[in-house]
């Protein structure tokens, strides 16, 4: 089974839960997808090691052909090139690599080359075996590098996609094609309006999806009333605990102190499957 952990909001404990579920799981492989923060490893620790350079595709200007029309720069809706009177100007960090600009040039003044975006790291500890996906910094499209994570996917095991934080592209791909979303929500008006995007979202992929309820507790029931009401399953509630606060700021999954944390895992596990 494919299982993405998403979550609208960052920093609800879309990596806690994810690493959790990893270590209560037998043959599991854990893609942390968080590309621009990855930091499932942190949990696993894993030594991981660089298994590929991630590139895409940007377009190379050749200014002797170049008659500065402008067409190519009225083509990109990402703004990433501008031409003047005097010249054209590239932004590679705004381009996304469409194609669009090297067909609507009529001086064939456009080639393309590879721009170096990411990397993908490999590890294995305790039957988890851990990918990591890492945007370079000053990078801005990490679609490529979440797709090509995907591409190693091995179907025949356990596979849990820790998802990037919000409800916009990234998030999108990392989602798309899983067999069953969990969306990680926590009791707050911030949480739940989060999670009301997310859970459009979801439903726009068509793909099935329940809620853990993260630091659990505080007595705001909203959340709770929305999933009611729309008839979205609450699979596991994680209380706000200051024993699994500390072992989260140690890097310690707490279900690897705790059996009974262990069973909880293995049973959201079970319920999933269930629901499928
Ligand atoms: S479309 Fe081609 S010729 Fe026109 S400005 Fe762009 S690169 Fe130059
Ligand atoms: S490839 Fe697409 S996004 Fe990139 S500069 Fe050309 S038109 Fe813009």
């Amino acid at each position: 089974m494919i299982l993405s952990i998403a979550s609208g909001k960052g920093g609800t404990g879309k990596t806690t839960v994810a690493v959790n579920l990893a270590i209560s799981l037998e043959d599991v492989q854990l893609l942390d997808c968080d590309v621009e923060e990855p930091n499932a490893n942190i949990f696993v620790k894993a030594d991981l090691k660089r298994i590929e350079t991630i590139y895409r595709e940007v377009p190379d200007f050749d200014l002797e052909k170049c008659n500065l029309c402008g067409a190519c720069a009225d083509f990109c809706a990402y703004n990433a090139i501008a031409v003047t009177s005097k010249k054209l100007i590239f932004f590679p960090e705004l381009c996304h690599s469409c194609g669009g600009c090297g067909l609507v040039c009529r001086e064939n003044a456009i080639r393309w080359r590879r721009k170096e975006i990411g990397e993908i790291y490999r590890g294995c500890k305790d039957g988890i075996e851990i990918y990591q996906g890492k945007l370079k910094v000053g990078e801005s499209i990490p679609i490529p590098v979440i797709r090509r994570m995907k591409e190693l996917i091995d179907r025949s095991k356990n596979v849990i996609i820790d998802s990037p934080p919000g409800a916009g592209c990234p998030f999108i791909e990392s989602v798309k094609g899983s067999d069953f979303c969990l969306l990680v929500t926590e009791p707050t008006p911030f949480g739940l309006y989060d999670l009301k995007i997310a859970v459009e979202v979801v439903r726009k992929l068509k793909v099935p999806f329940g809620v853990v309820v993260n630091k659990d507790g505080g007595g705001y029931k909203e959340v709770d009333l929305f999933c009611r009401s729309e008839g979205i399953p609450i699979l596991l509630r994680i209380p706000h605990s200051e024993e699994i606060a500390r072992l989260y700021s140690l890097g310690v999954p707490f279900s690897s102190q705790k059996r009974r944390w262990k069973e909880e895992f293995e049973r959201l596990f079970e319920s999933i499957e269930d629901l499928r």
